[in-house]
Parts: structure tokens; C-alpha cells; sequence
């Protein structure tokens, strides 16, 4: 799949004129600094929409529609990122340039996709584990003794790692392989799940994307000795990031 330079997309987002672009669409009139029309987003007869060009965004105080260029045009384009970057591009005449993606770096990509979609299951099934499980009870009575309520603590996605080899069996019954739960960081060398016991916070980056766990000791008995450990670093995960 051809992927859009990162430099065509800020060359599209800098010459894109939002002026000139909803003008195609609803007719504007100048208001000190703004433009005011009808909303192409919604039926009205006195204007609520209104363009910014200093900000490059429009907001329709009707319909509550808002964003910049690429989101209008996402919207009543009804595209894709890419689809409206090109759109863009296309309308401003800007050219744009494609990274080159060969085989590999396809498969690369898609392993690194699937390694996402990995920790977010193993996200979910510790989770669960933590709320829906007896043995989550002495794990949620720490929480509650530590003053962090539920509902922050579901708001962080906390969890409890069973340990054995629970998480890996489930993953191993999605379809996930051996060397993936290891790419991810999910078990250690004898393929038994990495953390044990442990109460974990996934660690998660800009896009909300989970790329391993901080994971607190709560049983003396645990084989990984210290406090807090990371996950160990991976593909995905790095202490440095
Ligand atoms: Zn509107």
C-alpha cells in the first residue's frame, strides 16, 4: 500500500486555502477576521458556519461540524485520510510523493500490526482478569487501599496478569504464534506468560496505541524479583520512547 510522504502532507496541510476550498461548496462573506455562510454540513437559513483563515479551521456553531481543511474535506467528501490529502492536493496542486514500499517492508508493517493487535487483546484479557476474576479480588483490594478508585483505574486500563501459561494458550487459540508473543514481550524463553501476578498499567504511546506494561509485584513468590518491572524491549517497545 503507498503511503504519502510526511512532507507532501505538511506541503498540502501549509497551501491548502480553507477559504477558497469551502467556497466550492457554501457561499462566504467576510466578518472581521472570519468568514460566515450557511453550513454545507447541515440545512439552515441563517449562518452558523464559520472559516477561519488565520486558524485554517471552520466550526458550525449548528450542527457542531469542525476541524481543519483535511477534515472538511474528509467529511463531505466522505474519504480517507489519504483520499483527502489527495483531494487536496489535487484541488491546490501540490504534488506529491509517495514512499516506496517494497515486499518486506509490507510484511514488516503487517507484523507490526498484528503485534498491536496482540498486546490490545492481551490489554483486555488482563483487564478482565482484574475486575471479573476471584483472583483479582486481593489485586483490587490493593487498588482500594491505595486510594485508586475504579473507575481510574478502568480509565487507565489496569490489569492482572494470571500468570502460567493463560495468556499464552488464549493467544495461541487466536492464532498468534510463539515468536509473536515473544515480539510483543507477552512470555519469557520456556513460553510461559512473562508477568505473574503482577498488577500491570499498559504503557500505551501518542495514538493510544498499548506497546507494553509497567507491571507492580504483588506476590513474594513472584519469579521477576524486582518491585516494578517493564515489559522486556521489543519490536514495539523501547524504554527510551
Ligand atoms: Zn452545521
Amino acid at each position: 500500500m503507498a503511503r504519502i510522504k510526511d512532507e507532501s502532507v505538511e506541503v498540502v496541510k501549509a497551501t491548502a486555502d480553507i477559504v477558497a476550498l469551502v467556497e466550492g461548496y457554501t457561499r462566504l462573506r467576510k466578518s472581521g477576521a472570519r468568514f460566515v455562510g450557511l453550513c454545507p454540513f447541515h440545512q439552515e437559513k441563517t449562518p452558523s458556519f464559520g472559516v477561519s483563515p488565520d486558524r485554517g479551521s471552520f466550526k458550525c456553531f449548528g450542527c457542531g461540524e469542525g476541524g481543519d481543511a483535511i477534515a472538511f474535506v474528509e467529511k463531505l467528501e466522505n474519504l480517507d485520510f489519504v483520499g483527502a490529502i489527495e483531494f487536496l492536493a489535487d484541488r491546490f496542486n501540490v504534488p506529491l510523493e509517495y514512499e516506496e514500499s517494497s515486499p518486506e517492508q509490507d510484511r514488516q508493517r503487517r507484523q507490526r500490526e498484528r503485534l498491536f493487535a496482540l498486546l490490545e487483546q492481551a490489554t483486555s484479557f488482563y483487564e478482565r482478569h482484574l475486575w471479573d476474576s476471584p483472583r483479582g479480588e486481593a489485586a483490587r483490594s490493593y487498588l482500594e487501599s491505595r486510594g485508586l478508585g475504579e473507575e481510574v483505574c478502568r480509565d487507565y486500563r489496569l490489569g492482572l496478569a494470571p500468570g502460567g501459561a493463560t495468556l499464552a494458550g488464549k493467544a495461541r487459540e487466536k492464532g498468534f504464534t510463539a515468536q509473536e508473543l515473544g515480539a510483543a514481550g507477552l512470555v519469557n524463553r520456556r513460553g510461559n506468560d512473562y508477568f505473574n501476578g503482577r498488577l500491570l498499567f499498559p504503557l500505551a504511546d501518542a495514538r493510544g496505541r498499548v506497546r507494553g506494561f509497567q507491571a507492580r509485584k504483588l506476590r513474594e513468590d513472584d519469579p521477576l524479583r524486582a518491585k516494578y518491572v517493564n515489559s522486556p524491549e521489543g519490536e514495539l517497545f523501547r524504554k527510551g520512547d
